[in-house]
């Protein structure tokens, strides 16, 4: 008999024995695995995701690097962490880099899917051809020691978290426009580019975009400066400085940016004035003074699509990305591809 209720006693506590020893052992694992990641530099940087996601077609993705004319295949996230951490910065808040990381997902595709520039690649790494692009190691070697592992790892997380996701209209990925800073309102295409313009494209005012260094900025030329600007694409361009209103602003876009503006004997775009003047947008006011004319210019970038300023500010707001999104993209959706 009191063998017996020894047998009992051994089963009962092996019951509750085996699954202790099973819960501390995968503990021990996981433990090991962070001593293994705090030892070692190479670790402790997030590498690409555990969690595939299936992106069928779009798996995989041929950068162009255009400096040297190679092109590199690249898991389209791991892609990705590349062109969230060259296009904003890793201090902004979590929600914009997660904003961040869908419009590019779905530039990405749209350009792969309807506006494909290059003969053997997807996409390229020049901004002002695609959309801009930085290798790890470079990335990392830019940020101090101090930030590296948390700036590269919040740059992930914002990817991995939003995995599959892009914005969609009529269930068309869209042509995701963004930007720096819209100086309060963003901008329809049309009064950029000109063409029929995006439904999804519409002006939105942004609250909280002239609290960043991106909303202000000025330029002073000397009236000769400014003329031979001019004269670069106008040789024809003369000005007569002693009327009153030699430079006048004939009017504004709905995003409050220059449309059209009388410059002596030419009427230009706002646009246009931007790049002759190298101003940071085309949301600018003037004044002349003596022998100068100095630019007042608000915002920075075209205004189209998303601002990124913008995007952090309304995250500081406590929007999240979903929202941010909604926000400067009209009727949208998001989806998983
Ligand atoms: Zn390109």
């Amino acid at each position: 008999m009191r063998k017996i209720i020894l047998y009992i006693v051994l089963i009962v506590g092996m019951c509750f024995l085996i699954p202790l020893i099973g819960v501390h052992s995968f503990e021990s694992v996981d433990t090991v695995a962070q001593e293994e990641n705090v030892n070692s530099n190479e670790n402790i940087i997030q590498e690409t995701s555990n969690t595939e996601y299936d992106y069928r077609e779009y798996n995989t993705i041929k950068l162009l690097h255009k400096s040297n004319g190679q092109v590199e295949e690249l898991k389209l996230d791991e892609y990705l962490y590349g062109v969230v951490s060259s296009e904003m910065p890793a201090d902004f808040e979590l929600e914009a880099l997660k904003a961040q990381a869908i419009v590019a997902r779905t530039y990405t595709i749209y350009k792969i899917k309807t506006a494909k520039k290059h003969e053997n690649a997807d996409i390229c790494d020049d901004s002002t051809c695609c959309q801009a692009w930085i290798a790890k190691q470079e990335r990392l070697d830019r940020w101090d020691e101090n930030v590296r592992e948390s700036n590269w790892n919040k740059i992930v997380t914002a990817v991995n978290e939003t995995k599959g996701k892009i914005i969609t209209y009529n269930d068309e990925p869209i042509n995701a426009f963004f930007h720096s800073n819209s100086g309060g309102m963003t901008e329809a295409p049309i009064n950029v580019w000109g063409g029929s313009g995006y439904p999804y494209l519409q002006a939105v005012a942004t609250p909280g975009e002239e609290n960043y260094t991106q909303y202000n900025s000025e330029v002073t030329l000397t009236k000769l400066e400014f003329e031979s600007k001019i004269k670069e694409k106008y040789p024809d361009f003369i000005i007569d400085w002693n009327e009153e209103k030699c430079i006048e602003i004939l009017e504004r876009t709905d995003g409050n940016r220059v449309k059209t503006i009388k410059i002596g004997n030419k009427n230009l775009s706002g646009i246009e004035v931007r790049t002759l003047l190298g101003l940071r947008s085309a949301n600018f006011e003037f004044i002349i003074e003596n022998e100068n004319i100095k630019f007042n210019v608000i915002g920075y970038g075209h205004g189209v699509g998303m601002s990124q300023t913008g995007a952090d500010s309304l995250a500081k707001q406590g929007k999240n990305y979903e929202e941010i999104i909604k926000h400067f993209y009209t009727d949208v959706e998001i989806k998983n591809i």
